[in-house]
């Protein structure tokens, strides 16, 4: 036996090599709050109950009690009724794809079942419709302010629609979609309504209550149907939780499974998952409690002037620029001309600070992602420094161009023809020959990417997952 004093010595030397959760400076997948102890709270609750299994409601009543408690809060968050239902899940997407699932099982007479989608919807809805085997019809948002398009949705509408998405905000561009002009035409139509706000559901209440104007999005608002928001994400619980909101238990119904058809158990799931580990929703449940909504009004204080101060920090910096104004807590920045966009993120990495890259999508070009939270509170005129240093350098080094042999092999390339040798000519090339890891930077990698089209892109970045998983 190896001590355990020992093993986790050596897991916590493995997560040095990580970026930082806590802090600020990483500004994507991860949300600190930065309040002293909570880390602590949601790990000692984790632990009570990580060995309790929600597989079974009955002989652990106190995960149904604890579920039905955050379901509670999240509904009187976004407008629920009496009628108002919900699920925890795994995360945003779990949500996202039982919504799909759910639609889907509650149309039983559409053959064809189709999801109308604006192009900003998270790409959960795309896996959910190429795993339900619902095809997803997506509609363009308006190319400057990058919010869905209400009466082309409209037109969308068929009979074969089970659901027609929204969101609030978009995770891309940090917009709201123009939720109670989509969710009319959809009641108009019989047609459920989804709302994602993952990532906005559990944040913007509390800004409205902070006197900013954030129109309905959720129950408050005809026609909407059901409504998902990570707890993994602005409720500053660890990863692991969201909760999919129904206006009704007869629109749930559909994302439950039942499987008597065995010599076991009757196998009965309300998600996903069958067996459940009780660890993500007792920590999740202990931080929702701690933090109360006056708890979480601070923090939402705290995220709002950030983003303030980090919009002001953007602009005060040459060649750069917000691709929206921000409605939440996200931002998308881009760069002028001359100045490479992957490069200034190489160069931001370099100094302590990840951002995101978002490649160019319609009439939105290659951006960074950023997701301002409550740690960034007091740092921001150090990310303004460190992006105007960064972009000068990028401004030095000029664009990053991709050979043109490069781009014509890639411009040849047939996504569903991909060989492994060909694969492995195009890793030799961006400098990933032998399967070592990632460079230290992208701007080349994300350059090529960058030309592939979406479906090359994907196809190349399977494979190199495929690489990274390997048994050590
Ligand atoms: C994060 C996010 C999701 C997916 O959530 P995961 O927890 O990463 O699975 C879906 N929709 C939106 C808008 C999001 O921000």
């Amino acid at each position: 036996m190896r001590s355990a004093e020992e093993v986790l010595a050596e897991l916590r030397a493995l997560r040095t090599a990580d970026v930082p959760t806590h802090g600020g400076h990483t500004l994507a997948y991860v949300y600190d709050s930065g309040l002293d102890g909570l880390d602590e709270l949601a790990a000692a609750a984790h632990a009570l109950a990580s060995s309790a299994n929600g597989l079974d409601p009955t002989a652990f009543p106190s995960l149904l009690r604890m579920e039905n408690d955050l379901v509670a809060a999240a509904s009187r968050l976004l407008g629920g009724t009496e009628r108002t239902v919900g699920s925890v899940t795994s995360g945003g997407t779990e949500s996202c794809m039982l919504a799909v699932l759910a639609a889907r099982e509650g149309n039983p007479g559409v053959t064809e079942p189709t999801v109308v989608l604006p192009s900003t919807a998270h790409a959960a809805f795309h896996k959910a419709a190429h795993l339900f085997r619902v095809r997803p019809v997506v509609v363009p948002v308006d190319p400057t302010s990058f919010r869905a398009d209400p009466s082309s949705m409209a037109e969308t509408i068929d009979e074969n629609t089970v659901l027609v998405v929204a969101s609030a905000p978009s995770y891309a561009h940090g917009v709201l979609d123009p939720i109670a002009e989509i969710a009319a035409v959809a009641a108009a139509r019989g047609v459920r309504m989804h709302v994602d706000a993952c990532i906005g559901g559990w944040v913007l209440p509390h800004f409205r209550r902070l006197g900013k104007a954030v129109p309905e999005f959720g129950f408050a608002v005809d026609g909407v149907t059901s409504v998902s928001v990570d707890l993994h994400k602005y409720a500053y619980c660890p990863k692991g939780t969201s909760v999919l909101l129904h206006a009704d238990a007869e629109l749930r119904r559909g994302h439950f499974f039942a499987g008597a058809g065995w010599p076991g158990y009757t196998m009965l799931n309300s998600t996903l998952q069958s067996t459940r580990s009780g660890g993500p929703l007792a920590a999740a449940w202990a931080v929702v409690q701690h933090l109360g909504d006056d708890g979480y009004l601070a923090l939402a204080q705290a995220s709002l002037d950030a983003v303030e101060k980090m919009w002001a920090e953007i602009a005060a910096v040459g060649g750069v620029r917000l691709l929206a104004e921000p409605d939440s807590t996200l931002l998308a920045l881009t760069t002028d001309d001359g100045i490479d966009l992957f490069t200034v993120a190489d160069e931001m990495k370099a100094r302590g600070w990840y951002v995101q890259p978002q490649f160019a999508h319609e009439s939105s070009p290659a951006n960074l992602h950023l997701t301002i939270t409550p740690a960034n509170r007091g740092d921001e005129a150090e990310f303004g420094a460190a992006l105007r240093e960064s972009v000068a350098d990028a401004r030095a080094a000029g664009p990053v161009e991709v050979e043109e042999s490069i781009a014509a092999f890639l411009a040849d390339l047939d996504p569903d023809a991909l060989s492994q040798e060909e694969f492995g000519d195009l890793l030799a090339t961006a400098g990933m020959g032998g399967g070592a890891g990632l460079p230290e930077r992208m701007a080349e990698i994300n350059a090529m990417l960058a030309i592939a089209r979406p479906k090359l892109r994907e196809r190349l970045l399977q494979e190199f997952l495929g690489l990274l998983y390997r048994p050590s």
